[in-house]
């Protein structure tokens, strides 16, 4: 755990002094880190959309162009689903970050139970930013 987190601080450190570096998954060394390893191919991903009620085959698409993704996603998934799908990848995000500059590793369920949290609340503070179903252009 720590040559990963250490490779993370020191390929970070040269990315901010302006050399382009690839990132390996934190949780997958050797493997290039990108958004569609990260959301979808990463072990970790998979177990956590696992434990969602979204359908893996409306998730399950070629991550190569993400907002190409994103749009087919948006295309298979119902409005309440969608919601789901966009906070779990927030969820996701945060569960790298965690790991990466907290070294907290967290789990598959803990991200899920996360995004579950996150829709809870914004159903109860009309200030939160996470989109609910009905702001969704859902045809
Ligand atoms: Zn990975």
């Amino acid at each position: 755990m720590e040559g990963v987190l250490g490779s993370h601080s020191d390929a970070l450190q040269i990315t901010l002094e302006g050399v382009d570096v690839q990132l390996d998954c934190p949780r997958c060394p050797d493997h290039p880190e990108d958004l569609g390893h990260l959301l979808l191919q990463c072990t970790f991903a998979r177990q956590a959309w696992a434990l969602t009620e979204i359908p893996w085959h409306c998730v399950d698409h070629d991550p190569e162009d993400i907002e190409k993704w994103m749009q087919g996603v948006f295309g298979r998934l119902g409005c309440g689903e969608f919601t789901l799908f966009l906070t779990v990848c927030w969820s996701l995000w945060f569960s790298r970050n965690q790991l990466i500059f907290e070294a907290q590793p967290g789990s598959p369920p803990e991200v899920v139970e996360h995004a579950r949290r996150l829709l809870r609340a914004s159903a109860n503070d009309p200030q939160c930013v996470v989109p609910m179903r009905d702001s969704w252009a859902c045809f």
